[in-house]
């Protein structure tokens, strides 16, 4: 990608390597518009007037997803929710009150809840409790299994169809390298834009800015003007995590092979699709008998209550939303 600036720092020209052209900036937030409706239609991810929840973090892909979003689908079906995980310095109040704001002026409500409101405790404390336990577990994994919980949660609450969120090209591809080096068939096949989600107590995902870049992404938010938070999490190079060399590898030959991300997510796509249609069954997940979410099968409890567990945490506040219902 290169950009080529005018006088007032306004972008004059961008040049995207993988298709060997130059655009305008308006031409480029066309390109990338007119992109995500292609996909969204092709895969025919959304039908309909369906109620849709959006997780938005306050990052830049989250305001993209929330203009994109709004351009395709009614905003009076759309409803978002913003997660403060309680990471000193990280998405605050003040940069959730600001998303909050521009959401507002889209005509889009959004809901601000917090780990500390599901569980009990913030991310930073959590983590705290984990090394203090010396449990080899990263913040990212007690991070990422929480906000898919509580967007579920709320998805479910509002009768949403589906649950959007921000993921670009560049998270699908690392994903998909990940789950091949690991050799997880299953989350591979539940990559495929179509899949079904293994239980009915799981709100369907849709990542409409998966085939976008993330280049693109940042450049669309920076051409737009949103007001993004620009800090990054304190905990993203604490733990030199597969997904962070993958993320490198991937970043080398991207550059000097443009067009590489898209042709294997595209690729991976071709092939998953008949699998899904003919050889993957989605079995119903059994649920977790403390909080009552789906587990894998052969679990005793679902592994968020066994790392709470595992960190001195007997009853996080999520576990009681169930024992009371
Ligand atoms: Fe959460 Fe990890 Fe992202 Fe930080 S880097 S916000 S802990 S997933």
């Amino acid at each position: 990608m290169v950009v080529q600036k005018g006088a007032g720092g306004n972008i004059l020209r961008i040049y995207q390597p993988y298709k060997h052209r130059i655009l305008t900036s308006d031409e480029f937030i066309e390109d990338i518009r007119l992109r995500v409706k292609n996909f969204v239609d092709m895969h025919k991810l959304i039908k309909g007037n369906e109620t849709i929840l959006l997780g938005l973090s306050g990052g830049k892909d989250s305001f993209v997803l929330l203009d994109v979003l709004s351009m395709i689908h009614p905003v009076s079906k759309l409803i978002a929710v913003s997660i403060i995980e309680g990471i000193p310095g990280y998405n605050k109040h003040e940069d959730i009150m600001r998303m909050k704001r521009m959401a507002k002026d889209y005509g889009v409500d959004v809901i601000i809840t917090s780990f500390r409101e599901y569980v009990g405790h913030s991310l930073y404390e959590i983590v705290k409790m984990a090394w203090k336990r010396r449990l080899k577990v990263s913040a990212c994994t007690f991070c990422g299994i929480l906000r898919r919980r509580i967007l579920n949660m709320y998805a479910r609450m509002h009768g949403a169809s589906f649950v959007a969120t921000g993921h670009n090209l560049d998270d699908t591809a690392q994903t998909m390298l990940i789950n091949i080096l690991r050799g997880d068939i299953d989350g591979l096949i539940r990559m495929h834009p179509r899949s079904k989600p293994p239980s009915s107590k799981m709100v369907p995902r849709i990542k409409p800015l998966r085939m976008v870049y993330e280049w693109e992404t940042s450049l669309y938010a920076y051409i737009m003007r949103f007001p993004f938070q620009e800090t990054e999490c304190m905990y993203i190079t604490s733990t030199p995590t597969l997904r962070a060399k993958v993320r490198r590898v991937m970043q080398r030959i991207e550059t000097e092979e443009p067009g590489t991300l898209l042709r294997m997510v595209k690729t991976l796509d071709d092939i998953l699709t008949p699998l899904l249609e003919k050889q993957f069954s989605v079995e119903e997940l059994p649920l977790c008998p403390r909080c009552g979410e789906p587990m894998n099968v052969g679990r005793p409890v679902c592994k968020l209550c066994e790392l709470f567990e595992k960190i001195g945490v007997s009853k996080p506040i999520y576990q009681m939303f169930y024992n009371t219902a």
